[in-house]
């Protein structure tokens, strides 16, 4: 995900593990609440301990390359320094600029480019070290790392706000139309669509975890609604009270 605003949680609840570049990296309290409920639904699933800890790496690894390589696209454009949070539902990457639609659709689309990238390279030098015979909890490190990149490059895909993609339609529409505009159809769209596939999810295919990322993107998107059309009506209010000139 990337955003331009600034971060909603209180620096307290974050630590910082390095700076590349200028680039922090800062890991939230929320980072670590995930990775253990990904190793606990692991332990959950019989598998052996040592496996289920690699999660915590997996998740610290491929999180962090998307970040960065949104980091790096805004770097590339000239946009300076970001600051990168690992946390909620993966990771954030944080930048103040002014941007073209186009560079900002770029910059969206270096994430999970970079997330199905790293996950094809896994697979194809995967075989290799199967041959080698590797160090088995190496092996087991790489296939996690092509699945997890797998999913997350795609998942970050779907056109929904604040998702990679969200932001990819949200920008390529500010091409076409008005910016209000791109934002209402962006938005109602990125509704539409989590709430069918949180359904899908939950009724279908009894898949929690997903329905409840779903859930929560509805619910984000329905407050981005509120909000817009708060600014809206605030806007016009203003206009009013502006009064005719002549008078
Ligand atoms: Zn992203």
């Amino acid at each position: 995900m990337t955003d331009d605003g600034t971060s909603p949680q209180p620096a307290a609840r974050r630590f910082r593990v390095a700076t590349i570049a200028g680039t922090t990296i800062d890991v939230r309290i929320s980072f670590v609440v995930l990775a253990g409920v990904f190793v606990l639904l692991e332990l959950d699933r019989q598998v052996p301990l040592k496996l289920a800890l690699l999660w915590i790496p997996v998740l610290f690894v491929s999180v962090l390359i998307h970040e960065l390589a949104h980091a790096g696209t805004i770097a590339a454009f000239g946009f300076g320094t970001s600051r990168i949070e690992l946390g909620g539902w993966g990771g954030e990457t944080f930048n103040r600029r002014r941007a073209a639609p186009w560079q900002e659709m770029l910059i969206s689309l270096a994430g999970p480019a970079s997330s199905l990238a790293l996950a094809y390279l896994v697979i194809w030098i995967l075989p290799s070290l199967q041959q080698a015979k590797t160090n088995t909890l190496l092996l087991a490190f790489m296939a996690m790392m092509a699945f997890a990149n797998q999913k997350w490059g795609l998942l970050n895909l779907v056109p929904i706000l604040p998702l990679d993609g969200g932001q990819i339609v949200l920008h390529g529409l500010r091409h076409v139309v008005r910016p209000a505009l791109a934002f209402t159809f962006a938005t109602w769209l990125s509704l539409v669509l989590s709430a069918v596939l949180g359904a899908a999810a939950a009724f279908l295919y009894q898949q929690w975890i997903l329905a409840f990322i779903a859930l929560s993107l509805v619910m984000q998107n329905w407050a981005q609604w509120k909000e817009f059309k708060k600014w809206i009506a605030g806007r016009e209010a203003a206009h009013a009270g502006e009064g005719d000139p002549s008078g």
